[in-house]
């Protein structure tokens, strides 16, 4: 039998047309009819204002950084479990990183320990929906508004789910989706800007562009362009976004099958004494990005993992704490006991889902988890 590898990037069969179009255009750098057509596509999904194509997540979360202006000396609340980019992109403009716990009941930042983290340098809270299932929005945003504070969404895992009816992505300033192979939808590489606040708009299509005034010229709004401020190079090419494009006329197709398959999961394991399975608060939907477990202890996890790996089944744990990160250790950030990021570090553990897995499959797998959890005392 062959194993069950954790992802496997699906393609839709349509990706190589659009590229080929993209081709035939005569244009093949950024910001053409491609672009356009996912940047319109979120704006109208998510109620937008503005929505800029980048080539990663991470490079959105720079453009985030840089957007909320900062700079050494400022203080940046992050969840310690996360993806390194979250707090990289903020580190990388000088920033403190001030790390904060997840919740007892989910991999999320828990709110109700955000004020004790704020001090008079404390400029932006950059919370992560994990898993594609909300933070408690409302909670970070009036510790925010209180004290003046950017809200910055990594929505890297967050396409197509939401928060008491709004869709994630909109509720910060700024938010960051990704397109990375792991993720719902994807073209190998890519990610997504979500601007909010019209006020920022302009500064954001400058940064995209190396700094320069090129979308306003493109316009008509200027009679030339040229260096104007901060930046980089931000823009996939067209044939990325042609890529993309096929992926986004399926999305409801694969959000149907992942959905599917994630159940399935979720009633497969639900009745195993002492098996934690994923919570979803009222407040939030499901949008079946990842299906996890939380087993009760590190030995716990190691055997289950080797137990599905004897049973030709990869199945991952996650993050490490960044708070525990060498980098983090360096720059003396290490300070805060993170009980609950600890745990997550050491007992999450991830299932394969991804769209060509088969419903027999996941009732395998969960007839493994099962026999493992018999047959331990
Ligand atoms: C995937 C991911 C990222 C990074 O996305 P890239 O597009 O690879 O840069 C950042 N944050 C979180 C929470 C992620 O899951």
């Amino acid at each position: 039998m062959e194993t069950i590898p954790f992802n496997k990037p699906w393609l839709t069969g349509k990706e190589s047309d659009y590229i080929s179009q993209s081709l035939q255009l005569g244009k093949t750098c950024g910001n053409g009819k491609f672009t356009h057509l996912c940047e319109d596509f979120f704006e109208k999904k998510l109620g937008a204002r503005k929505c800029l194509l980048t080539t990663s997540c991470t490079d959105a979360l720079e453009m985030c950084a840089m957007l909320a202006g900062i700079e050494p000396g400022d203080e940046v609340i992050v969840p310690s479990y996360t993806f390194v980019s979250t707090a990289l992109a903020f580190a990388r403009q000088g920033a403190t990183i001030v790390f904060a716990d997840s919740s007892t009941t989910h991999p999320d930042i828990d709110t109700q320990q955000l004020e004790a983290l704020i001090t008079p340098h404390t400029k932006a809270i950059v919370p992560i929906h994990y898993a594609g299932v909300a933070c408690d929005m409302d909670a970070i945003l009036e510790v925010a508004n209180r004290h003046n504070l950017w809200v910055i969404e990594d929505a890297a895992q967050a396409i197509d789910s939401f928060y008491k009816g709004r869709p994630l992505g909109t509720l910060g300033h700024l938010a960051a989706f990704s397109f990375h192979e792991t993720k719902n939808i994807q073209c190998g590489e890519g990610g997504l800007l979500v601007i909010n606040d019209e006020k920022l708009v302009k500064r954001a299509e400058v940064l995209w562009e190396k700094g320069t005034n090129r979308a306003e010229f493109f316009r008509g709004e200027v009679n030339k362009y040229g260096w104007v401020d901060t930046g980089s190079s931000f823009l996939p090419a067209e044939y990325v976004a042609a890529f993309l494009w096929a992926q986004i006329e399926e999305i409801e197709q694969i959000q149907q099958k992942r959905k599917a398959l994630w159940e399935r999961y979720n009633n497969g394991l639900k009745d195993i004494k002492g098996l934690l399975l994923p919570f979803i608060p009222a407040y939030a939907t499901n949008n079946a990005h990842a299906f996890y477990i939380v087993c009760s202890s590190l030995e716990e996890r190691t055997a289950l993992i080797a137990y599905l790996k004897e049973n030709n089944i990869h199945a991952v744990f996650h993050y490490l704490s960044l708070h525990k990160s060498p980098y983090a250790v360096q720059r003396n950030w290490d300070k805060a006991s993170l009980p609950q990021a600890d745990r997550y570090t050491d007992c999450l553990l991830r299932l394969p889902l991804f769209y060509e897995l088969t419903t027999e499959e996941v009732d395998y797998i969960c007839h493994t988890i099962r026999t493992f959890y018999h047959s331990r005392p």
